[in-house]
């Protein structure tokens, strides 16, 4: 073998070597930028950053500016604030439980007097009329009856057929049998006309009581004026109602369209909220304060928090 040939045979033998390795990189390097759409590493990295400790706390951790109240489906049908009328019917509820004959109960009959020897009303109930007369009577107006409590289904079934539908609601339609409402008579004249009902209607709603069929609200209501017939909603219902002049009705759906509203009675000071609930939910209310919860008796929930 000649000298050249040794050194064509090298060269041949550099350029395969070289093409290999070509080949050996170009393969490896196709490889790797396979590999590449698999690094989102990166990313995974980035997000556990954000939930790893160091992370900031959620926004809803942090604020005790907030109450959170855990609601069941079943307080849309629960509570002080419940609509009942022609259309919406009263929900299962306790009151005839709750409810104890008046007449027997002498103790707590103070101040007022009771029409017939049937009438029943929570001793709760009886109490927060009793401390509404007792203001009354400083004013000097001190002749008030108890006419009718609660009712339940079967007496407000008698009473529908003894008066007929335009003085009865139809039995399940009470708010009678909510045990929420209550007839207050005179013992001086028709209470249209007698200084107890005058009294009631200017400040009843101080109580927490309203007077539930006005004669300038009975488009709204559907029921004629009944100055006798008062209901209870709590503080601040009553007021909102009184300086809105509102009808029960009116109020829910103002409350419903707006959400919250705000009011103050003397030195207290409440916000009032509406939520619409379908099912057991956590409710986020932007307050701090004692509250009551209550239903509207169709698709949403009150909360009622006292600021002060
Ligand atoms: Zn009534």
């Amino acid at each position: 073998m000649g000298r050249k040939q040794d050194v064509k045979k090298r060269l041949v033998w550099l350029a395969a070597m070289l093409l290999l390795a070509g080949a050996v990189y170009a393969r490896f390097k196709a490889e790797a930028d396979r590999g590449a759409p698999a690094e989102p590493a990166a990313s995974g990295i980035i997000t556990e950053t954000a939930t790893g400790p160091e992370a900031p706390a959620p926004a809803n951790h942090a604020p005790s500016s907030e109450l959170a109240i855990r609601v069941a489906a079943d307080q849309v049908h629960k509570g002080n604030l419940l609509l009942v009328n022609e259309t919406l019917a009263v929900p299962p509820n306790d009151a005839d439980d709750e409810a104890v004959n008046l007449f027997q109960h002498r103790e707590l009959v103070n101040g007022f007097g009771l029409l017939d020897n049937k009438i029943r009303l929570s001793p709760a109930m009886t109490a927060k009329f009793a401390d509404m007369i007792k203001e009354a009577a400083k004013d000097g107006v001190d002749h008030f009856l108890i006419s009718s409590g609660y009712r339940n289904d079967a007496e407000q079934e008698a009473l529908y057929e003894q008066l007929g539908p335009d003085i009865a609601a139809v039995p399940g339609h009470s708010e009678h049998s909510l045990g929420l409402a209550l007839d207050i008579g005179s013992t001086k004249a028709q209470m249209k006309d007698a200084p107890e009902g005058k009294w009631l209607k200017a400040n009843a709603w101080k109580y927490g009581f309203i007077a539930r069929y006005p004669e300038d609200k009975t488009a709204v209501t559907g029921v004629i004026d009944e100055p006798w017939h008062f209901r209870y909603v709590g503080l601040p219902h009553s007021a909102i109602m009184h300086d809105n002049h509102w009808a029960f009705e009116e109020y829910l759906d103002a409350l419903k369209a707006r959400q919250s509203m705000t009011e103050t009675v003397g030195n207290d000071a409440y916000a009032v909220y509406y939520y619409p609930v379908s099912a057991d939910t956590t409710l986020r209310v932007p307050a701090t304060g004692s509250y009551e919860l209550s239903g509207n008796n169709t698709d949403g929930v009150i909360v009622t928090v006292m600021k002060s």
